[in-house]
């Protein structure tokens, strides 16, 4: 009986595991942190924007449907993956980035009121201090993405980005917030993060010139996800990203599919 009594709590025990391990995820823990992507998607103004072009669709003359289409753009556009190569030579291309460092428990720092009144915010030192006197210390091992609010004026090029306009011209107008560079490296010398990820077109702030976050990230070997959708529906912690890009061979980045498992 007591034998009985032990297997039955041994199964309730192991039993939940079991069905972790199958992978099936009921869909309202699962939150798309991907915006598609269409020739409204936002890409910095001197890249090429997303095409798409129909190379056919409508019925065959065999009597089936049938569509296809064809598209290009520039690696960095929409929400996409930074891999470190893009700024530290010798680092890691997308195709070589260990799929470990693209998966694992994330939180995320929300400077939504700051950013509101200051489009040049820098994500600082002192906002990963607050968040750390909240949560505790930042585990290794973890991905951290950045809430700077900006995510709810996506694909609108004024607001999200400063200006809607393109070309070399356009660069100096960018006004959008970003990982301050003495935090950046604060995270790779005193934590041990996977990733980065945050809701605007880029890791530097819109005013970068010398573009130093991403510089300090990547020479560490660490990625970077750019206007990452949906942080809105985000706890500050307990929950898993999954962030997948097209595996361009030799690629400094590319599309990117990134999901939170709640
Ligand atoms: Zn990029």
């Amino acid at each position: 009986m007591k034998c009985l009594r032990a297997l039955v709590i041994v199964l309730i025990l192991v039993l939940p595991v079991m069905a972790q391990k199958s992978l099936v995820l009921p869909p309202d823990r699962i939150v798309d942190l991907t915006y598609a992507f269409d020739a409204n998607s936002v890409y910095w103004p001197t890249a090429e924007q997303f095409k798409l072009e129909t190379d056919f669709e409508g019925m065959t003359d065999k009597g089936y449907f049938y569509s296809a289409y064809r598209y290009s753009a520039a690696e960095h556009g929409g929400t996409h993956l930074d891999s470190p190569v893009h700024f530290a030579k010798g680092r890691y291309t997308v195709d070589q980035l260990p799929l470990e460092r693209l998966m694992g428990p994330a939180i995320v720092i929300d400077a939504t009121e700051k950013c509101a009144t200051n489009a040049d915010y820098l994500v600082s030192v002192a906002d990963f201090e607050n968040w750390e006197k909240r949560n505790g210390k930042i585990p290794p091992g973890t991905i951290v993405l950045l809430r700077t609010g900006f995510g709810k004026f996506y694909p609108d090029r004024k607001k999200y980005l400063g200006t809607e306009e393109r070309g070399a011209e356009a660069v100096a107008k960018l006004h959008f917030p970003g990982l301050d560079p003495v935090a950046a490296r604060w995270l790779t010398t005193n934590r041990s993060i996977k990733a980065i990820g945050l809701d605007t077109a880029s890791i530097d702030y819109g005013q970068s010139t010398l573009f130093e976050s991403h510089r300090a990230l990547f020479e560490k070997n660490v990625p970077a996800f750019e206007n990452v959708a949906n942080l809105d529906q985000l706890p500050a912690k307990g929950f898993s990203v999954i962030a997948l890009p097209m595996k361009i061979k030799g690629g400094s980045g590319g599309p990117l599919r990134i999901i939170a498992v709640l």
